[in-house]
């Protein structure tokens, strides 16, 4: 069997699939979606194509051992995101050649079902937030979600007077209030905050007693991570912007964070985050996988879920259920997506609608003027505080 062709499709805003085709007529699926980066994992795998037409797709791990280390220059979101996407359709093969879902050649379940969050909060407490927010919940409720994560609107700097950190606790204390103790809650900073803010608004949020504070600093320095995880009793997440076990090495040599959140499609696909949780094991680091984007991602992160021990709960957005993409969307009951059953990454796309293309073209990118589009959702837009330089997103 060998690769014989691949293919890249953009059905919606900030979702980039690639389909790789054997040439015995299997089919394996991967997502390549670099946020704010629309065009960039394009390049990357028509590049990487060259080396993968004509090669063995059960080869994975070689595979995976060619891109990322051939060539000398090694890692960056780029190219982590267009391998992960190849990574995680080549385990689609491989799963469907041997019949089996993928997490059966990964060492099997070590559990029925996936717990999964939802993204829901209490963005502003005037008369319209509060309802936009309550609808939400309610719909979110009935579609069966237990667990939610929201975090901190607008742009911070490094400190902000009394008002704007009451507010955020103010409407963090009204979540608590509306969904009891049952539920958890989870909130994420963004990395927007310095480290002495974030000890204070964590501090403030304490006795609602949310279940995770996630990326409470930016991603780059872990000595301010663990100053931050020092200092607070808040469980503190991290990890959706590092790529690979080398970068999440030193979160876990200096115990900086009580929860790893490694992207499937940035980290390195399903070989890498699978590895990077077996190593976060011998550090009790439970992982939450990072999931902010399309269908693909999250049925390959759920392959991962399946097989860890120390999984503790995933992320996914509304799209990530798959629904227009997939013939049969995921289901969410009593918080849990029950285990896939079917062969590969276990969905069947729905390639007319999979076709459609929706990406941001380079004419239209002409057209706006690039850059000069402040809200561009697919391009990141941009940030600026009030004297001019730049936010955080
Ligand atoms: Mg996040």
């Amino acid at each position: 069997m060998k690769i014989a062709k691949i293919e890249q499709f953009f059905p919606r805003r900030r979702m980039r699939l690639v389909k790789i085709t054997t040439d015995n007529g299997l089919v394996g699926w991967g997502e390549t979606t670099l946020e704010g980066k629309p065009m960039s994992t394009i390049a990357a795998v028509n590049e990487l194509a060259e080396y993968l037409i004509g090669k063995d797709p059960l080869r994975i791990e070689h595979h995976w051992q060619h891109i990322y280390r051939s060539a000398f220059f090694r890692g960056g979101n780029v190219l982590m995101s267009a391998l992960s996407g190849i990574d995680q359709a080549l385990w689609d093969i491989s799963g469907k050649y041997y019949q089996v879902p993928t997490y059966k050649l990964l060492g099997g379940a070590v559990r029925d079902r996936i717990c999964v969050y939802a993204h829901w909060g209490i963005g502003s407490r005037d008369e319209k937030g509060l309802e936009q927010a309550k609808i939400r919940l309610e719909w979110l409720q009935k579609s069966g979600y237990t667990a939610f994560k929201s975090g901190p609107s607008g742009k911070w700097r490094a400190h902000e007077p009394p008002a704007v950190v009451d507010d955020f606790v103010a409407c963090a204390n009204l979540m608590r209030e509306w969904v009891g103790d049952e539920i958890e809650l989870g909130f994420d900073f963004h990395g927007k905050m310095t480290p002495a803010l974030a000890i204070e608004v964590c501090h403030q949020l304490q006795p609602m007693r949310p279940m995770f504070v996630e990326e409470p600093v930016p991603q780059e320095n872990v000595d301010a991570l663990k100053q931050v995880s020092d200092h607070v009793i808040v469980p503190v997440a991290t990890g959706e912007r590092l790529l690979s076990r080398w970068e999440f090495r030193k979160v876990f040599e200096t115990q900086a964070a009580a929860y790893i959140q490694p992207d499937v499609s940035h980290a390195g696909g399903i070989t890498e985050v699978k590895k990077i949780a077996n190593m976060a094991e011998i550090y009790y680091v439970h992982i939450m996988p990072h999931c902010a984007i399309g269908p693909i991602a999250f049925s390959a992160c759920l392959q991962v879920d399946a097989v860890v021990p120390n999984f503790l709960l995933q992320e996914q957005i509304d799209t990530g259920l798959g629904n227009d993409l997939f013939e049969t969307s995921w289901k969410v009951e009593n918080g849990y997506i029950e285990l896939p059953t079917g062969d590969g990454l276990g969905f069947e796309v729905d390639e007319k609608m999979v076709r459609q293309d929706n990406r941001i073209t380079q004419d239209k990118m002409n057209l706006l003027g690039y850059g000069l589009v402040p809200s561009d959702e697919e391009l990141g837009g941009e940030f600026y505080h009030l004297d001019g330089s730049v936010a955080d997103w």
